[in-house]
């Protein structure tokens, strides 16, 4: 098969859709790998570096989506990429249609064959595509949110690791899922003192035998947020309610009761937020102040780290991207969890909630 990785243009997005050594999997099964020039530059991959691996370079993009059987990226298409897309072709990246008329339109317009990182799932559930990003971003909450507890930052000035005879910050992380349990996993590694709250006990058990009492871990209940919150320097805030808003944990009446100079880092932002006073914002500009807390809650944390984001999301799609270029759509066919990933085909929408969403025929 030829398979086409464009260079990513929304923007500040440096990440790109296979690495050199994804390429060079790929050409190692007698696949055609067409890489646009300059596609990895921002994150240290070179054009030498894929051609090493046995890419071509595309002098365009325009080139790349003429020739491609198959288009690998990361962000969603953008209009004048939905544009180019045909029939037969196929498309694997994160999709994100629900809350997006104006791409599934396109994208039903295009006649192409859809694969949606997010909806891909696995055996004993879980969203094997997705989870490598929010690892990312579980581990970078806690350092950004150590970060901007220093007072240059507008933080109260705590050392979340204290240091000998002084006490050590207190951090509280609500949702122990992927993305709270990493967030805790690095919060624990600089010293900080850490309880994670969640409302499912089988996952409260799991993350008990996990961090073998470094963490407290606690049933999620208002007056349990309540009186955690009150006492922290950092809240990271990571629920998932799947299919759904996240649900408002932390009223503003509690962020004006909690400690000045307190930092809240909204990693579920992406599903609205789990803070009353949280909206989106961008690496440009990561925080504002309310009530003298620091509120952290950029949309896309993973592409601040886009190389390591790269690498982690390429490990979790190549196995996929090998399949569909060896069997075209076929692939589907033998696995039932990347036929979940189907959102659009031959003008049609193939994903119910899309389709729900959306207002398509299913
Ligand atoms: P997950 O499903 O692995 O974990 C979510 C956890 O929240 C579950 O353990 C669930 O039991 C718990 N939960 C639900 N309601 C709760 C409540 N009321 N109190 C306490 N816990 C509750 O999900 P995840 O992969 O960890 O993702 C968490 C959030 O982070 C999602 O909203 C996801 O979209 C978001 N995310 C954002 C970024 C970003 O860049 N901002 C990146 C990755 C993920």
């Amino acid at each position: 098969m030829i398979v086409g990785i464009p260079k990513e243009i929304k923007n500040h997005e440096y990440r790109v859709g296979l690495t050199p050594a994804g390429v060079r999997e790929l050409s190692h099964f007698g696949h055609r790998v067409l890489v646009e020039t300059m596609a990895g530059a921002g994150i240290g991959f070179s054009d030498e570096d894929y051609a090493a691996a046995g890419a071509e370079i595309s002098a365009t993009a325009a080139a790349i989506f003429a020739e491609a059987e198959m288009i690998i990226k990361v962000k969603e298409p953008q209009p004048e990429e939905c544009k180019q897309l045909r029939p037969g072709q196929l498309l694997f990246t994160y999709l994100h249609l629900a809350p997006d008329p104006l791409q599934t339109e396109l994208l039903v317009a295009s006649g192409a064959t859809c694969i949606a990182y997010e909806t891909v799932t696995q055996n004993g559930g879980g969203l094997p595509l997705l989870a490598p990003m929010s690892e990312v971003a579980g581990r970078m909450s806690a350092q950004a949110g150590a970060y901007h507890l220093e007072k240059a930052q507008g933080g109260n000035g705590t050392l979340l690791g204290g240091v000998p005879g002084v006490a050590s910050g207190e951090v509280l992380v609500i949702g122990g899922g992927v993305v709270g349990a990493n967030a805790a996993r690095m919060a624990v590694g600089m010293g900080a003192r850490v309880t994670i709250l969640d409302r499912s006990v089988p996952r409260l058990k799991q993350l008990d035998d996990i961090f073998d009492g470094r963490v407290a871990t606690i049933y999620s209940t208002q007056d349990a947020i309540e009186s955690y919150a009150l006492s922290a320097d950092l809240v990271i805030g990571a629920v998932l309610i799947p299919g759904a808003s996240a649900p408002k944990l932390i009223s503003r009446d509690l962020v004006s009761r909690m400690k000045p100079g307190a930092v809240m880092v909204d990693v579920a932002i992406d599903q609205g937020g789990c803070f009353e006073t949280s909206k989106a914002t961008t690496h440009q500009e990561p925080t504002y102040v309310v009530d003298d807390v620091v509120h952290y809650c950029v949309a896309n944390m993973p592409g601040g780290v886009a190389r390591t984001s790269t690498m982690a999301l390429n490990n979790a799609t190549l196995p996929y991207a090998i399949r569909l270029a060896g069997k075209g759509l076929d692939a589907l066919k033998d696995d039932v969890h990347l036929r979940n990933g189907l959102n659009v085909h031959e003008g049609k929408v193939t994903y119910e909630a899309v389709a729900e969403a959306l207002g398509y025929a299913y």
